[in-house]
């Protein structure tokens, strides 16, 4: 209970020790080593050995009694005029007993032992006691100690998952049901707004739409309209989705919760849902308030598709949780639901139904301008040379996202930084986007010559192939310095198409196949460098004819499964006889392609010597000397005719 009563005085707070909340097991555990101690310390008695007991303290009838406890000891008391003489010198005269201690295997053996020795030896009989005395304190280390073991295991483990929650505050496990979110409001403002967002620009109008409803909802309510509960912001990875939902907690000037989706969900059946309960709550006390949910499937996720063998009752408990809050069962005036994902079609439909997340907003890859712009936010805190070309960057970042561009920003900096240069120039950019487009250079890796020989002639082919097609990406620079995991590279300057024609997939294929087929014309047998090209051929062949109906036996039918139920399913959607047909087709359009990929290198076989050779003295090939070689990219209409599918 919190103390607000202002006629109690308020005690001080003192700031948290490592002892604190953990004394009172320091302090059990101390008592039980001091007692034990004392235990232990109290112990005079000497241990002694069977033999030495019958020969010296029997045979000299020393002994006044025995007494056997619990069967397994037995202490031997001894006369006490004999202590403090002779080999009981040790022992003061006058010490009470027992003096000695021998352990024993069973006292009735014990006894019949004792009884033959003095019979045998014509001695005085000894009185023998037995007692039963029980180790309490034994007993309790014995419980007590496994017990702690398993309280501080307990403690330690409900911090480790409490440190993740309840935003980090200090432990208190009474703070695990609560949510945790990131809050900003006017004590913890969001630094990020708009400008920091470039492009984006229909988003950015839908998202301000958004914070214009929280902020003059009379507006809308005039006129009858309901304001949206929930927005999602769907998107591919590092397309700003997360940015953009901060920029809105700077621009809204409301309080913005911040959570996500994975942080609800916890090995605790119940506590997802009591986290959900717990943001609502807080988020409407303090309405007018926006809730981002970030990664929203990790909660979201269909309850159909779940593995149906493996039933996660606390994700479904959360989502239902979320569901029932969402559907303004409660009044959740106020208040609007952001969230963020990369997989819309995986959510359950009731996720997505009007009424709750009923506003959609698409965050597209950044085409020319938008990456131009993108870079321009990023080049802000850096030094850059006047060399920098931003149209010429964003020309060679096609299908890169945001978070792309902000990576080869920091990349060409570290570059620049450790060339010891005074400001980042266009050439530690342009390696930047070389080492995230084919990986890190490794010139010290050891290759023989013959299979420099093969790579060489592997890019050589490739080159060749997508020079003298119509529809390929211009080439730009062949290498075959080693990166990454691959030996060799090819850097082309994609167009930006949004669909593509049979012939251009068919252009696309030819120039995969370009490197296998190069190796087979020139030294008449292949290698197992063509792995990524040939698993990228079989794939593109398969959406062609399983997906985009591009196939004429195959005809206009998709078996592309936008929900993913079918991924789940272990199950084709198409009979055994399609599945042969779509192997067949593959199979065809792969062998017609690369038939057609060994005309043109056997058409422009000397440009394909000429190439290679160059590539063996120099390892990098750049456009000029391309052009050099193959002459301009030749006239459209002298390209080698796409021929038609066999059957088409
Ligand atoms: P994910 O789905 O993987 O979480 P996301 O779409 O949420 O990705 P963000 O986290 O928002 O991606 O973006 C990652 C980084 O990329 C941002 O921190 C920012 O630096 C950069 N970025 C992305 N888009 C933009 C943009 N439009 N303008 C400026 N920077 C951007």
């Amino acid at each position: 209970m919190g103390n607000n009563d202002p006629e109690t005085p308020q005690k001080p707070k003192i700031p948290g020790t490592p002892l604190q909340g953990w004394w009172w097991v320091y302090i059990l555990v101390g008592i039980l080593l001091i007692s034990q101690w004392f235990m232990w310390g109290s112990k005079s008695t000497q241990e002694t050995t069977w033999l030495d007991f019958q020969n010296t303290m029997l045979a000299r009838q020393d002994v006044e009694s025995i007494v056997i406890v619990n069967q397994d000891k037995a202490e031997i008391y001894i006369k006490p005029d004999r202590l403090g003489q002779g080999i009981y010198q040790e022992i003061p005269s006058g010490k009470a007993g027992p003096h000695y201690y021998m352990n024993i295997g069973s006292g009735e053996h014990f006894e019949d032992k004792l009884e033959e020795f003095t019979t045998a030896k014509d001695l005085d009989p000894i009185p023998i006691k037995y007692e039963k005395r029980s180790n309490w304190w034994g007993e309790i280390i014995s419980w007590i100690i496994p017990l702690l073991i398993i309280v501080a295991i307990w403690i330690y483990i409900l911090r480790r998952v409490g440190r993740g929650n309840a935003g980090g505050s200090g432990f208190n496990p009474f703070d695990f049901g609560k949510s945790g979110a990131q809050v900003f409001d006017d004590t913890n403002i969001s630094k990020v707004t708009f400008e920091d967002v470039a492009g984006l620009e229909e988003a950015k109008v839908e998202v301000m739409e958004v914070v214009d409803f929280l902020k003059n909802p009379g507006t809308y309510t005039s006129l009858g309209a309901k304001i949206p509960k929930g927005v999602i912001l769907v998107g591919p990875p590092g397309a700003g989705k997360t940015l953009m939902a901060r920029a809105v907690a700077g621009e809204a000037k409301v309080p913005f919760f911040s959570i996500s989706g994975s942080e609800f969900v916890e090995m605790f059946v119940g506590v997802g849902a009591s986290r959900v309960r717990d943001l609502f709550r807080k988020a409407k006390e303090k309405a007018p308030s926006i809730i981002f949910i970030d990664e929203i499937d990790a909660i979201g996720r269909s309850r159909s598709k779940a593995f149906s063998m493996q039933s996660n009752d606390e994700r479904e408990s959360t989502l239902n949780q979320l569901l029932t809050e969402m559907d303004g069962f409660g009044t959740n005036a106020g208040v609007i639901v952001m969230a963020a994902t990369n997989r819309a079609d995986m959510l359950d439909r009731a996720l997505l139904r009007p009424g709750r997340f009923d506003r959609h907003i698409y965050l597209e890859l950044p085409n020319l301008e938008e990456r131009k712009a993108i870079f321009k936010v990023h080049m802000r805190p850096l030094k850059l040379a006047n060399s920098i070309d931003i149209h010429t960057l964003g020309g060679q970042t096609p299908g890169f996202s945001g978070a792309d561009i902000a990576n080869i920003c920091n990349e060409a900096a570290l570059i620049a930084a450790r060339r010891k240069k005074s400001a980042i120039e266009m050439e530690d950019f342009t390696e930047a986007i070389d080492r995230i487009i084919a990986g890190l250079e490794k010139k010290t890796k050891i290759i023989s010559d013959s299979e420099k020989r093969i790579v060489a002639y592997h890019e050589s082919g490739h080159a060749t192939v997508s020079w003298f097609l119509q529809h390929t990406d211009t080439l730009m620079k062949v290498s075959i310095v080693p990166r990454g995991k691959s030996l060799g590279a090819a850097w082309y300057l994609p167009q930006e198409h949004q669909i593509l024609t049979r012939k251009q997939f068919l252009d696309r294929l030819c120039a995969a196949l370009g490197g296998r087929a190069a190796e087979d014309i020139i030294f008449d047998e292949v290698s197992s460098g063509a792995l990524d090209d040939l698993e990228k051929v079989t794939k593109q062949a398969y959406t062609m004819v399983a997906f985009y109906g591009l196939d004429s036996e195959m005809g206009n039918i998709s078996y592309y499964d936008s929900t993913g139920e079918y991924e789940q399913s272990l199950q084709k959607p198409y009979s055994e006889a399609t599945a042969q047909l779509i192997d067949k087709a593959v199979r065809q359009l792969i062998e017609s392609s690369y038939q057609r990929t060994k005309e043109v290198l056997h058409a422009h076989r000397e440009e394909l010597e000429e190439l290679a050779q160059l590539l063996l003295k120099k390892e990098v090939v750049g456009k000029e000397e391309l052009e050099t070689i193959f002459g301009p990219r030749p006239d459209p209409t002298l390209y080698p005719k796409v021929p038609k599918n066999e059957k088409n």
